[in-house]
């Protein structure tokens, strides 16, 4: 059939995410603000990095932001305030990047592993509650909760708040994928004690290398971690008042971050109209991700589930189209993680969901004719 021909290797190859679009919308702009800081030479901690802070928070609503080296950095920083080590338990979900749990174990506290939701991939509260009736039995103080708001959308925090509150959990937000997104009327950055976000270049607003921040309205906690991200700093550079870490956003980043922060409102909204193509062209195909009622995506990943997920990353992969799963190994499964508790039943959503997850090239600049190649080809892969 004239279908079957491989026309794709004949088109212009697709990405999975097209920096190189953003870069040609502000690339002038974006060199400026990097040869004006070559050009001062406050390379560390310069004015870029406090003005950076200023404009972030305000554009969530929080009252504090304090960046960092990276967003597994900021989920460290943040445990850290509030002084959690060895004995304590801190509940992450299984279905996450591996930061989330990386953050609490390179602390010496524990991760316990809680089930998602099998619509939204967000930590499920019943499998939370399970997991914090069996932290004594573990000999853990349940100290924590870190919500992943995975691909995107804010997890359920209108269920985990109530939860987390009558057990006295610190909730962390690991806001790495969502940051810009927002649930039940709250920015994300302003949900939950504290919220850690990452600005690695695939992120939906990302930089040019690692970064990340701390988001919170507790003043006494943004100063702790101005102070820890700064070998725990005190009244002045060479005073160290507590145990910190190198861990400080860096001054080119942070000039590059501003530039990018301006136009990323306009690819919030670029991003949804690409959810949205994507949803119209799919749904009834395989599954299709939604958003919750009362939420809003920035979309740092768009996730389908299908079953037999190698013949169509193969089917997909011959038409030109890139795809990438996140995740194939949930975190009890994984080699460095095994010796941590999960959640009393296990957590066989998140297990059934590495089975079948796939996500396909999404960012702002992804334009519809090639967006409907990639829709042609997935109804291809699965149907043929
Ligand atoms: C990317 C990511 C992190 C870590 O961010 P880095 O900046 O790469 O350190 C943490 N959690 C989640 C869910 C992520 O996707």
């Amino acid at each position: 059939m004239g279908h079957d021909t491989p026309l794709a290797p004949a088109m212009p190859p697709i990405d999975f995410i097209d920096l190189g679009a953003q870069r040609r919308r502000i690339g002038p702009r974006l060199e400026e603000a990097v040869l004006r800081v070559v050009r001062h030479g406050k390379y560390i901690l310069g004015p870029e990095v406090a003005e950076v802070e200023r404009r972030l928070a305000a554009f969530c609503g929080a009252r504090h932001c304090v960046t960092c080296a990276s967003g597994t950095d900021a989920l460290v920083l943040a445990l850290m305030a509030k002084n959690i080590g060895p004995g304590d338990g801190v509940f992450v979900p299984a279905f996450t990047f591996v930061a989330t749990a990386e953050a609490v174990a390179w602390l010496g506290a524990t991760p316990i592993f809680v089930d998602v939701e099998p619509d939204g991939f967000a930590m499920a509260p019943a499998s939370l509650e399970a997991a914090i009736a069996d932290c004594s039995r573990l000999g853990l103080t349940a100290r924590a909760v870190i919500p992943v708001d995975l691909f995107g959308q804010p997890a359920d925090y209108g269920r985990l708040l109530p939860l987390a509150a009558r057990h006295g959990l610190f909730v962390l937000a690991d806001a790495a994928q969502s940051f810009g997104a927002a649930r039940d009327g709250r920015r994300v950055g302003t949900i939950g004690d504290a919220t850690a976000t990452s600005f690695f270049p695939a992120k939906p607003l990302g930089c040019y290398g690692d970064g990340g921040a701390v988001f919170t309205d507790d003043a006494g906690m943004a100063a702790l971690l101005g102070s820890l991200r700064a070998h725990g700093q005190g009244g002045h550079r060479y005073e160290h008042v507590r145990i910190g870490m190198n861990g400080r956003f860096d001054t080119l980043q942070a000039a590059i971050l501003i530039e990018k922060l301006a136009v990323f409102g306009d690819e919030i909204v670029a991003r949804q109209r690409v959810a949205d193509r994507y949803g119209a062209g799919l749904a009834g195909v395989v599954g299709v991700p939604g958003t919750a009622a009362g939420s809003s995506s920035v979309w740092a990943q768009y996730t389908i589930l299908v079953d037999g997920r190698d013949r169509v990353v193969a089917a997909l992969s011959a038409a030109g189209v890139p795809t990438a799963v996140h995740y194939p190994i949930p975190l009890p499964g994984q080699i460095g993680y095994q010796r941590y508790p999960s959640a009393p039943g296990g957590t066989p959503v998140s297990e059934s969901l590495s089975k079948r997850v796939l996500s396909l090239p999404m960012h702002p600049y992804l334009e519809p004719a090639v967006q409907d190649r990639i829709i042609d080809a997935v109804r291809r892969a699965v149907e043929g």
